[in-house]
């Protein structure tokens, strides 16, 4: 491969344009190239064969520390079609009633759960009792008190519990977090996460309570949630929040459409965020401190995120995110690699300790502190 100095030379640029050229975007193209991994592979079978379960098989594909072993779904056609497409043995492949036979199969480490949110406790607690590591999609369970025996339930069994925080693997929010913990930003004032998309079809599972948990809070408001605190580096101490609902009918009792919220925390550092499912144009953060500023747009989508700081754009690599956790996430089981934010069950009992919070601020119409 040309060196970048053989490119520039063949644009025939000067020396001086060589120094002058920046070499952000240079990096942010070129792979390091690293020596082969070659330590043990986590072998993962996926349970919920969905849409977002999809893409993750798609990006597992390119990871080198995780492989995707084996099914467990519902239903029969889908199991044959991913077998097809994944060449995954029948012997790991799996219904949601014979799947706790699971335990006697050691060529599976670990479960991936990604079902609608109110089927994610239940699953996980048998993915525990079969005594394989758990991976759950967010929001990991539909309020704390569920959450907290997941992670009890995973303790005891002694395997682990993961959540799908890709963003806690993504390069520019790392280097964002990298500038706050070395003080570039000052002293943190403000935070201000927005998030919500415009949902469609009525009859979907995102709209059901039973299902979902909640509404757009559960689905896309954890992003704001979860970003206050891995970007302010705290952990709020009250919270205020208001519901709007233009649509009753779409948007049943217990589904919230439209929340804002407020987040004080101990610094006295505000939060200011927005969850809805009825606007598009909303995935953005904005930091700001007494020395600086970081904004994010894309800020939480697939990407690629695109953002800026009050020293210029972020240049860091555009990833795949589910294919960088995944191969973190076999760091983490495997070598008890501490990742930067932690993507834990205890994480994510701290952002459903704040949905609840949230709600109940929405109910009451009062400031509800909090200890998380
Ligand atoms: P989906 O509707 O596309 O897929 C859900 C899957 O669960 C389907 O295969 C469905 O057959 C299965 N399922 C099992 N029991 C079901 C039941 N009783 N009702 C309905 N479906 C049932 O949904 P999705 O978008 O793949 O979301 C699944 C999970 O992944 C959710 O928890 C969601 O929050 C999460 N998710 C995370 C991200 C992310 O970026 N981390 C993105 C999308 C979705």
């Amino acid at each position: 491969m040309n060196s970048r100095r053989d490119f520039l030379q063949k644009l025939g640029l000067s020396a001086l344009a060589l120094q002058l050229a920046p070499l952000s975007n240079w990096a942010a193209e070129t792979k390091t190239i690293e020596p082969a991994y070659d330590g043990p592979m986590l072998r993962v079978a996926i349970l919920g064969l969905g849409g977002y379960g999809g893409m993750v098989a798609e990006a597992m594909r390119s990871c080198t520390k995780a492989k995707l072993v084996g099914l467990i779904s519902g239903t029969p056609s889908k199991i044959k079609t991913w077998q097809a497409k994944y060449g995954i043995p029948e012997k790991n492949c799996y219904n949601y009633q014979n799947f706790d036979n699971i335990k006697n199969n050691p060529d599976i480490d670990a479960v991936y759960v990604i079902t609608p949110n109110g089927l994610h406790r239940d699953f996980v607690l048998r993915v525990a009792a079969a005594g394989k590591h758990a991976i759950c999609e967010k929001p990991m369970a539909v309020n704390a008190k569920e959450g907290q025996e997941m992670v009890d339930a995973c303790k005891k069994a002694n395997v682990k519990l993961l959540v799908g925080y890709r963003m806690h693997f993504e390069p520019k929010t790392l280097e964002v977090i990298r500038m706050r913990q070395s003080g570039e930003f000052g002293k943190i004032r403000f935070f201000q996460g927005q998030c919500g998309f415009t949902i469609g079809d009525p009859t979907q599972w995102r709209l059901n309570k039973q299902l979902a948990g909640g509404g757009s809070m559960m689905d896309i408001g954890i992003y704001a949630i979860n970003g206050s605190r891995y970007m302010t580096g705290e952990e709020p101490i009250w919270v205020t929040a208001q519901e709007t609902k233009t649509d009753p009918v779409k948007f049943k009792e217990g589904v919230d459409e439209t929340i804002q919220f407020q987040f004080g925390f101990p610094s006295g550092a505000v939060a200011s965020c927005l969850s809805t499912y009825n606007m598009n144009n909303l995935d953005r953060f904005f930091l700001d401190g007494d020395k600086g500023f970081a904004e994010m747009q894309p800020s939480t989508g697939y990407g690629p995120i695109r953002g800026r700081t009050h020293l210029g754009e972020l240049n860091q690599p555009v990833t795949t995110h589910q294919t960088v956790q995944m191969d973190e996430m076999a760091e983490i089981i495997f070598n008890n690699k501490k990742p930067v934010v932690p993507v834990d069950g205890e994480e994510a009992v701290k952002d459903l300790k704040l949905i609840d919070a949230i709600y109940q601020a929405v109910k009451t119409g009062k400031k509800v502190e909090v200890s998380i």
